[in-house]
């Protein structure tokens, strides 16, 4: 997919919205941060996360029920296994990706005779900056969230 279709108004705001977040954002914060933008409604901002998710510009945070900016923006259109790196004491996230377990889960996804559509992985446990400040990983920072 080298020439994609251009953005929508709505698309381009939610996209550069998610892009200058330092974290993943629900729906409800980008719709608080484009009410100036003229957008009310949620219904215009999770059409357009649908759009964007469908081009893979933007991933969905299971776990948050939020969304990121796919930070390997460059590979538009072209489907990876979405790795969450996400830090339970800063809470920041980071994308990963990897090639190998693109192919792993390509595999596996055949071997079960399934036809995957995407996929995404969180692991959750401290970044490095947590783990420099000395923050330690503890039973709760293992548990699931909430
Ligand atoms: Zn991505
Ligand atoms: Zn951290």
């Amino acid at each position: 997919m080298t020439k994609a279709a251009k953005l929508t108004r709505n698309e381009t705001l939610v996209l550069d919205a998610l892009r200058q977040g330092t974290g993943p954002l629900t729906a409800y914060q980008i719709l608080d941060m484009l009410r100036p933008e003229g957008i009310k409604a949620p219904l215009q901002i999770y059409r357009a996360l649908r759009a964007l998710s469908g081009r893979h510009l933007v991933h969905r945070l299971e776990s948050q029920n939020a969304f990121v900016a796919c930070s390997h923006g460059h590979h538009e259109g072209h489907r990876h296994t979405v790795i969450f790196l996400v830090c339970h004491a800063c809470q920041t996230v980071r994308e990963a990706v990897d090639p190998g377990i693109d192919r792993a889960v390509a595999r596996l996804a055949e071997a079960e005779g399934f036809a995957a559509a995407d996929a995404a992985m969180e692991i959750r446990g401290l970044c490095p900056q947590c783990q420099a400040a000395g923050v330690r990983q503890t039973d709760e920072t293992v548990a699931p969230a909430d």
